[in-house]
């Protein structure tokens, strides 16, 4: 992609002409000491900066690793370490790259970026270098979006699906859609140009059926962001039952640590306890919450209203019930109350006892104990959050809001068009319908998005991203 983002403006790494020409540097390792520290330094003078802080100059082997021994202003050695040279294009910006991989001292760190801002260097703004890598074609805005995404992933399924967007997985599954939309508008714009010669006109039923095939398109994007904000927020579940049925054994068994406490005196989990835990990948806050009773004790009743409160609010419930006691009231209550409330599993625990319960054809039998039932439970979890089949989905489902937003208003445009076309408006008008919606794709790509977006999106990026 060649840009004409010239004039630049804002806080964001979006700065403006001049300054998008400046060399910048950064300190690109987390804070802190370490066993490294790497310094990145990029634009068209990195090694005129370099050069002064260096004890000799390097043969500037692209993409090698030599050892430097780093200067002072007094000529005293500061540090040693290696130094990388990815002249332009062929680096993370698309510019020429110096890495200096050092010790991880902050401290000398320090020293050695103010060394480089003597030499010419700027310090780089938070997201910068994946700004520049995007100004210079070298990551589309999904890929870069997806970089910070890999960074911030809090379970691997998480990183390998960013991965993937950083490979370019949702510029991939865009590019047949907006194919397709431009091959109609190409079709419209020929029969307005050469309606005089009488070339023949689309008819309204061929541009009905494409149009359908594009929304096809679309619609199934946006389908895949159901299951990628699950990938990408998690869910929660709220765990609930009467006391003792053994609600903090299962919620133990699932998060696989010993959080909650247990005991066998009824009514002690009084408080919400939450953890998040990965299954199948994506983080699931478990809530842990009170035991349903009839109580007079005013902490334990609070404790239940937080329950239902619990309920209302998770995107799943669990209402576990005790299979080695016949039901009781509250039981039948619960369970009423979660069909009613929305997304629910019913979970027949304790199954290695004797059963005494007469429970539902449709409840899960497992033992928090002994663990049977358990992994069947885990996979029950995903099927109701609508996890599964995510192999299918992998290749490039739709994670990020923003994406989900321009592409339903790509689904909307699409949509007016095709009541223009079926109402016989001109093709003058549809055109411009379409032409919003081919919008909307390429400001997910950012091919034109808006400088104060694109300083949004960037400068939520750390410093030496
Ligand atoms: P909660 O009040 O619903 O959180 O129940 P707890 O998890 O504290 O469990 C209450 C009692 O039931 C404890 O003594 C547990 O050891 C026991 N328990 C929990 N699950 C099972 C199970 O699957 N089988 C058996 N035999 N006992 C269980």
């Amino acid at each position: 992609m060649e840009s004409g983002r010239d004039a630049r403006t804002g806080d964001g790494p979006n700065v403006t002409g001049a300054a998008a020409k400046e060399t910048i540097a950064a300190i690109s390792t987390p804070p802190g000491r370490g066993a490294l520290g790497v310094i990145r330094i990029s634009g068209p003078s990195a090694r005129d900066v370099v050069r002064p802080i260096l004890r000799r100059i390097p043969p500037w082997i692209p993409r090698q690793a030599v050892r430097v021994d780093i200067r002072d202003e007094q000529g005293r050695e500061l540090d040693q370490g290696l130094l990388t040279w990815f002249p332009a294009p062929r680096s993370y910006t698309g510019e020429d790259v110096v890495e200096l991989s050092l010790h991880g001292s902050p401290i000398v760190l320090r020293a050695v970026l103010d060394r480089l801002c003597q030499h010419g260097a700027r310090l780089a703004l938070p997201g910068e270098f994946s700004f520049r890598a995007f100004l210079h074609g070298k990551l589309d805005l999904p890929q870069a979006e997806a970089v910070r995404a890999l960074i911030d992933a809090t379970t691997l399924y998480q990183a390998r699906v960013a991965l993937q967007q950083v490979h370019g997985s949702v510029s991939r599954r865009l590019a047949a859609p907006k194919r397709e939309l431009v091959d109609l508008i190409a079709l419209l714009e020929a029969g307005i140009d050469f309606a005089e010669d009488d070339v023949s006109v689309a008819s309204t039923a061929e541009i009905l059926d494409r149009l359908r095939g594009i929304r096809d398109h679309i619609a199934r994007l946006l389908a895949s962001f159901a299951y990628g904000q699950l990938v990408e927020n998690g869910a929660s579940l709220a765990i609930v039952g009467r006391p003792n049925v053994g609600k903090s054994s299962l919620f133990n068994r699932l998060i696989g640590q010993d959080r909650a406490i247990v005991t066998d005196i009824a009514g002690t989990t009084r408080d919400l306890i939450s953890e998040v835990a990965s299954l199948g990948g994506i983080p699931i806050k478990f809530l842990d919450t009170a035991g349903v009773r009839e109580s007079a004790d005013l902490v334990e009743t609070l404790g239940i209203e937080r329950t239902f409160q619990a309920m209302a609010d998770a995107d799943l419930t669990l209402v576990v019930i005790d299979l080695s006691v016949p039901l009781a009231d509250a039981d039948h209550q619960l369970v009423e109350r979660a069909r009613q409330g929305g997304r629910h599993l019913i979970v027949a625990n304790k199954c290695d006892l004797p059963p005494r319960a007469l429970v539902a054809s449709d409840a899960i039998p497992v033992s928090a104990v002994t663990g049977e039932g358990i992994p069947m439970l885990k996979e029950a979890i995903t099927a109701a959050l609508g996890a599964t089949n995510r192999e299918s989905q992998e290749e490039g489902f739709i994670t990020s809001l923003r994406h989900a937003q321009h592409l339903r208003e790509c689904a909307r445009f699409l949509e007016q068009a095709a009541t223009s076309a079926t109402s016989g408006i001109p093709h003058e008008m549809l055109l411009l319908d379409l032409y919003a919606a081919l919008q909307q794709l390429d400001a997910i790509t950012g091919a034109t998005t808006a400088d104060d977006i694109l300083n949004r999106i960037f400068s939520t990026f750390c410093i030496g991203k």
